[in-house]
């Protein structure tokens, strides 16, 4: 067992100690006992001493030439590339996801760097006829200001990564708010951009409690704006707490995603999509699939092929190189994934396989739950509309194409959406009528990548799409400029 790291908080370019004395810790959820960091909790006055030390370097950071601000992001992915095994190991150990896919949450933020990088010399205004004489009339980006970053644990690289990377390249500066469960990841994430040689104060790191550090961000007066991704409860009080701050906001919170898989689909290749699609990440994704909607022609074969290959997934700590499927990030998400077993068995789901906390050898000393498959699940039961977050999936029988797609829509939610079909037409229908921010044709509903607009549509968002040239709208305002050239 290594040594715990002993995070603070990264403020005015000091790592500093919070007002109070109380620390937490963050352990490793496939033993429960590894203390993987300690992290200090602060108060509202950490935070008043974060946001004065953005709100200073602000005034000197938005004068940097965006290509230059730009420059300090592409050295972060540098960086980042360089530190992505250690990083990986960390993020398997602090949260517990298998090791590729630790790999992959970074690769996501160097990727999201060098993108982002070139941004810095694309942040395009346009010029546009005046009806006046002898005027230039134009539009430029102008950035927002103190940016509040509220980040959840289970992409504790790269979401970071996409929030405050175009957030500096336009010129904000910001503070960082990481989940309670990761503050390791954070805090190695932060000293990379240290490295990077950023100006004190441009990028700050206040770790604690969300109810504390967080709710003292987001009720700050001199915050601009925050971006929040986390759950839907959480992203209410947000959202609410920014409109009654007039700051803006840009929440991304949950979903109930579904892959459909019609008779025409190429089975190997739809169960293949669900197997990532459920099971990816234990099912603690946003993007994960929560519904199976399947066409009755082919439900009985399909169902078999899923729980043949469910059945061969192997649980284990995510740094185990052999392991498919790492443990739950938590007991109270542990609690929460057995409380919706238990609401499905009374509501008349069958449990095909999985459906209980695992606890065989070692696996009993961590937060492991079994991968389940619900059958008999129909559209109005709760474990078919509420997210559970846990690797629960649903199944659902259909009799055409038509009812699948409403079906699909039937949800408050609508991030990302996925269809399985060899026919062309279904496919164009599918995207056309899909109500969801993210639709694949025969790929699962993973995320997309970083290049192009993330979010959702009804409750999953508040119209805002970080990543992509659309993050640029997320952190920067328009302005119109005149220049009138008719004196002497
Ligand atoms: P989860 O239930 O998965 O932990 P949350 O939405 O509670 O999801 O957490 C996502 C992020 O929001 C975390 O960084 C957490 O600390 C933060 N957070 C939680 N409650 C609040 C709050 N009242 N105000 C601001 N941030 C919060």
């Amino acid at each position: 067992m290594t040594t715990p790291l002993s995070c603070r908080n990264y403020i005015d370019g000091r790592w500093l100690s919070a007002v109070g004395e109380a620390t937490l810790e963050s352990r490793n959820p496939a033993d429960k006992t590894e203390v993987v960091a300690t992290f200090v909790r602060s108060q509202a006055k950490d935070v008043d001493i974060a946001v004065a030390a953005a709100r200073k370097a602000y005034h000197s950071w938005r004068k940097v030439p965006a290509p230059a601000r730009a420059e300090y992001i592409f050295r972060v992915g540098e960086i980042l590339l360089q530190h992505k095994e250690e990083l990986a190991q960390l993020i398997s150990r602090e949260m517990g996801k298998p090791l590729t896919e630790a790999r992959g949450d970074v690769q996501e933020g160097i990727d999201c760097a060098f993108y982002t990088a070139g941004e810095g010399r694309r942040l395009f205004g346009q010029t546009t006829p005046s009806e006046m004489s002898n005027k230039f009339a134009m539009t430029v980006r102008m950035p927002i200001g103190v940016c509040a970053l509220i980040t959840p644990w289970n992409f504790p690289v790269a979401i970071p990564c996409w929030k405050a990377m175009p957030a500096l390249v336009c010129g904000n500066t910001v503070i960082l708010k990481p989940a309670e469960d990761t503050p390791a990841c954070a805090t190695k994430l932060i000293e990379i951009f240290q490295q990077a040689g950023l100006p004190p104060g441009v990028i700050n790191l206040v770790h604690g409690v969300g109810e504390e550090a967080g709710k003292a961000l987001v009720e700050h007066p001199n915050v601009d704006l925050v971006s929040f991704t986390g759950s839907s409860e959480t992203g209410a009080f947000v959202g609410a707490t920014c409109g009654r701050t007039h700051k803006r906001v840009c929440l991304e919170m949950g979903g109930k995603n579904a892959q459909v898989v019609m008779e025409d689909a190429d089975l190997e290749l739809a169960l293949d999509g669900a197997v990532w699609g459920a099971f990816g990440t234990t099912g603690q994704r946003c993007t994960a699939t929560s519904r199976l909607i399947l066409h009755r022609d082919i439900k009985e074969k399909f169902t078999t092929m899923l729980y043949e290959r469910t059945s061969k997934l192997r649980l284990g700590a995510g740094t185990e190189p052999n392991t498919d499927i790492g443990p739950i990030v938590n007991e109270k998400q542990l609690q929460q994934v057995s409380k919706y077993l238990n609401i499905a068995r009374e509501e008349g789901a069958k449990v095909l396989i999985g459906g209980e906390i695992a606890s065989e050898g070692s696996l009993k000393n961590g937060y492991f739950f079994q991968p389940t498959i619900l059958d008999n699940v129909t559209p109005d039961m709760r474990v078919a509309r509420e997210e559970i977050f846990g690797p629960v999936v649903a199944l659902i029988e259909v009799s055409s194409f038509e009812e699948a797609i409403a079906i699909l829509n039937d949800s408050n939610y609508g991030l990302s959406s996925s269809v399985y079909t060899r026919d062309i037409n279904r496919a164009f229908t599918a995207m056309r009528d899909i109500e969801a921010g993210i639709t694949y044709i025969n790929g699962p509903t993973i995320g997309a990548e970083v290049h192009l607009p993330f979010g959702g549509v009804k409750q999953t968002g508040n119209g805002h799409r970080e990543a992509g040239t659309t993050a640029m709208d997320v952190f920067t305002e328009w302005k119109s400029v005149y220049v009138d050239f008719s004196g002497s």
